[in-house]
């Protein structure tokens, strides 16, 4: 007789742990409160579909998240895809922050089986919980053939999002999460289709025992340059700028930057706008060949991504060319 694929549950809290007095209320409640055995006792048809063993990894709002809870879950991770007859791993988490643990994870695992995160926008209490159905969606994915080689996944509101692009665009909506280029593909009832292959994923190297500061800075009307000087004085080794349109910045913070850049610390060109690709200047200006482009990654991603590779090769801080060609390969 075929056994069911053995799947592992990791949990780390946010709202599809949490619960309300007020079943009728899907905004107050208390975030990571319900253990992970509760989760998965709450949707039987589980059973059907992969044998399950879990794993209570924390219990936060996502909100608080820290790079060492990131090392607990990739060590989780690398523990349980070792396992030879392990098919797939979930990883429920909260929405606040999950497209940063996506793309920390994707860019950290060269992980042999599927790796999907899940969510919920609504605590397991609420009167239309979507965590049921995003748990059982994400082990659906999990135990799927075709989830294998694509990085990590994210699977809520019954839709597969790539690791790399997806992110929470909504505060509250259901459907909050969206990539920008459109899903991988979907899920419906045990119907689990890819309509399209992600980027290759790439490793960057493995999760680093101790992070370079890199903080995100933002363009808007009239900025000082306090922010900037205060975080260099503070020996940051990269900012990210959230800057305006296609990656504009504003003079004055323009010249602190590239100030900061002259002192050392890796600038990258990322946007407030939340869709789009960040040009290269093709015109001169001071900060031509200074400032990196963070493609078409938003601010929080890009810090991901800069921070590991600050992390992998400090030296990329003063090489704008090579830190370049990481944002282009990632
Ligand atoms: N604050 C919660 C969290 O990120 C929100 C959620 O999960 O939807 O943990």
């Amino acid at each position: 007789m075929n056994q069911l694929p053995r799947i592992v549950v990791l949990a780390t809290g946010g709202t599809i742990a949490g619960a309300s007095g007020n079943p009728a209320s899907s905004a107050h409640y208390q975030a990571a409160t319900v253990p992970v055995s509760s989760l998965l006792a709450a949707v039987p048809a589980l059973k059907s579909v992969a044998r399950i063993e879990a794993e209570q990894v924390a219990q936060v709002d996502s909100k608080d998240m820290t790079f060492a809870l990131w090392a607990a879950l990739a060590a989780r991770v690398e523990h349980w895809s070792a396992q030879a007859d392990v098919a797939g791993i979930v990883i429920t988490h909260g929405t606040d922050t999950l497209e940063e643990t996506a793309m920390a994870l994707h860019l950290t695992q060269a992980c042999p089986v599927p790796v999907v995160m899940t969510a919920a926008m609504r605590p397991s209490t609420s009167l239309s919980a979507d965590g049921p159905l995003n748990l059982l969606d994400a082990v659906r994915v999990a135990a799927h053939p075709d989830a294998c080689g694509k990085g990590v996944l994210v699977v809520l509101n019954q839709q597969i999002h790539a690791a790399r692009d997806v992110a929470k665009a909504h505060t509250s909506a259901v459907d909050a999460f969206v990539s920008q280029c459109g899903p991988l593909g979907m899920v419906q009832d045990d119907y689990v289709r890819f309509a399209r292959t992600p980027r290759q994923a790439w490793a960057i190297g493995p999760m680093p025992r101790a992070w370079p500061v890199v903080e995100i800075v933002a363009s808007y009307a009239q900025p000082g340059r306090i922010a900037v000087d205060a975080l260099v004085q503070a020996g940051v080794a990269g900012l990210v700028v959230a800057a305006a349109g296609n990656g504009s910045i504003h003079e004055v913070l323009a010249e602190a930057l590239v100030d900061a850049a002259i002192a050392g610390v890796a600038v990258v060109r990322s946007s407030r706008t939340g869709a789009g690709h960040v040009a290269i200047p093709a015109h001169p200006s001071p900060s031509d060949g200074v400032f990196v482009s963070a493609a078409d990654l938003n601010p929080y991603k890009a810090r991901v991504l800069l921070a590991l590779a600050l992390a992998a090769d400090p030296a990329l801080a003063r090489d704008p060319l090579r830190l370049q060609a990481a944002f282009a390969q990632a």
